[in-house]
């Protein structure tokens, strides 16, 4: 694995996996563009889930839904009113803060006074925190004698009291830029799924239990962006809400949870890397029963967010249904009189409608990404001495299966023989298969090792006959890049060899 985010961001930038937004106007914080290789390993990450969580499932539908939503859907879904970070400003340089950001950047002297200044246990974070929210003059007082200094001039700042700031990015919706023209960027894909509950419902004939999985982007205006792609403004989700009877949420949630851990593990993100952080009772959301947070150990972070897994009650549903008050509702909601659908489903053993509970898996694409880098990512010392730096990718994920290579770049023979192969080997369909005609054959192995190719075909003057070994005519090298073996195969077996490996 990786041994500092340091290696994986000159890794992605050399390759192209990832860059930086709007780099050549000097960048935009927060935003990202994959490059050739990084749009095909998310792909293929999505595509994975998509399989294991829909395709493999017989109990799971899915859904691409609008990413710019009715301003009724955030505000009856509670993000309009609870979805904001508090900040502080240096009044010394005009920067802004997430407030736990700056506080947990600090040396522990400084949080120690902050502390003590708030009469809170400096031990137990997310509680000071909380006590920084509750009182924003003693606060700002409490950063003031703590000396909190600021992360971007290093010096002690000047602050401001904690403010909420709200994440979501609005827009304007049509030609008249007036007070009721606008909408949101969802901030996450869930609201989608829970404004289509009923289309689904009566699409689908869909009874108690079941999913809907979605994938998409989802836009939040991070006040301090940072770690790489670990916390963007745009970023994608993989999210699952499934739908059950009130009394079988808990076995639902403990299910999910083994089967998003076995997931995360087939894409070689293994258990003992993921602390499954069972959230205390006091820092839930408002709409959570219970939530597990999976950590994943990224490098120099350390154990960080990777997904949640949330038991949501029935606030979603019962947040964006009319007729709240006849519907026997456990969650505390706020009143809906704009809602025009009933969000219920009969029970399976009485037929009463029912509002069902939630069970919500929301996993980070980006996270994932960065994940599966870290976990693949290896630094080797070969026999002779050379480093190699090579992406033991799981094969479904890499993003190019195989390269083929002629051995020189000027023989036509070789290089039309290589693009038959190429195509040959592209019509399986196993993603993509590259040409890789630079003619240097030790830089390209190199590449293809950083990059995780799991098979590279050589094209030499043996296959075309012109070589010393004629019982050689025909076959081709296949190397693997994890073992370095290097493997005569028949041109005529080529396919189903490669089909079996990669299987
Ligand atoms: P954090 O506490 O790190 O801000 P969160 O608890 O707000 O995350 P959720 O709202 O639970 O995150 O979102 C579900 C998932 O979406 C997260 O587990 C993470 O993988 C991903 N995610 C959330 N915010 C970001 C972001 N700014 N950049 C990248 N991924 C994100």
């Amino acid at each position: 694995p990786a041994t500092s985010m340091e290696e994986l961001v000159s890794l992605c930038k050399r390759r192209g996996f990832i860059f930086q937004g709007s780099e050549i106007y000097g960048g935009l914080q927060g935003f990202y563009d994959y490059g050739p290789l990084g749009v095909e390993l998310k792909n293929n990450i999505k595509a994975a889930w998509w399989r294991t969580n829909v395709y493999e499932r017989d109990d799971m539908e899915g859904l691409d839904a609008s990413i710019i939503m009715h301003r009724q859907v955030l505000r009856h879904s509670g993000h309009e009113a609870t979805f904001s970070d508090p900040m502080v400003d240096n009044k010394k340089n005009n920067k802004r803060y997430r407030l736990d950001h700056l506080v947990k950047d600090q040396k522990a002297d400084v949080i120690a006074r902050v502390a003590a200044a708030m009469g809170a246990d400096a031990e137990n974070f997310p509680a000071l925190i909380a006590a920084l929210n509750a009182d924003p003059a003693k606060a700002s007082e409490a950063l003031r004698a703590g000396g909190v200094r600021d992360a971007f001039s290093g010096e002690v700042g000047e602050w401001t009291e904690p403010k909420p700031f709200n994440m979501m990015f609005k827009t304007t919706i049509g030609p008249v830029a007036d007070d009721e023209s606008y909408g949101y960027l969802r901030p996450e894909t869930a609201q989608g799924i829970f404004t289509n509950f009923k289309n689904v419902v009566d699409s689908t004939s869909r009874r108690l239990p079941f999913g809907i999985a979605q994938i998409g982007k989802a836009f939040r205006n991070e006040i301090t962006p940072r770690n790489f792609i670990f916390r963007v403004r745009e970023l994608e989700q993989m999210e699952i809400e499934f739908f059950c009877t009130p009394g079988t949420d808990e076995d639902w949630h403990a299910h999910w949870l083994e089967k998003r851990l076995s997931w995360w593990e087939a894409q070689g993100v293994p258990r003992s890397k993921i602390e499954i952080l069972d959230v205390p009772k006091e820092d839930l959301a408002h709409y959570s029963k219970r939530t597990y947070d999976l950590m994943y150990d990224y490098p120099t972070l350390g154990h960080e967010e990777i997904e949640g897994i949330a038991n949501r009650s029935d606030y979603d549903l019962g947040s964006h249904t009319k007729n709240q008050s006849e519907l026997g509702l456990v969650a505390r909601v706020e009143e809906n009189s704009d809602s025009i659908a009933k969000l219920t489903i009969p029970h399976p053993e009485t037929n009463k409608p029912v509002v069902p509970f939630v069970i919500e898996p929301s996993a980070g694409v980006d996270r994932a990404m960065l994940a599966v880098l870290s976990e693949a990512f290896t630094k080797e010392t070969l026999e002779n001495g050379n480093e190699r730096i090579v992406l033991k990718l799981r094969p479904h994920l890499a993003p190019i299966k195989v390269a083929v290579i002629p051995l020189a770049r000027n023989k036509p023979e070789l290089v039309d023989l290589a693009r038959t192969i190429k195509g040959e080997l592209q019509g399986l369909g196993l993603g993509r298969v590259l040409l890789e005609d630079s003619g240097n054959i030790g830089k390209a192995y190199r590449r293809h090792d950083e990059v995780g190719t799991p098979y590279c075909v050589t094209v030499d003057f043996d296959t075309v006959g012109k070589g010393e070994d004629p019982s050689l005519t025909d076959t081709v090298t296949v190397r693997d890049r994890d073992t370095l073996a290097q493997e005569r195969v028949k041109i005529s077996e080529l396919s189903s060899w490669i089909q079996a490996k990669l299987r």
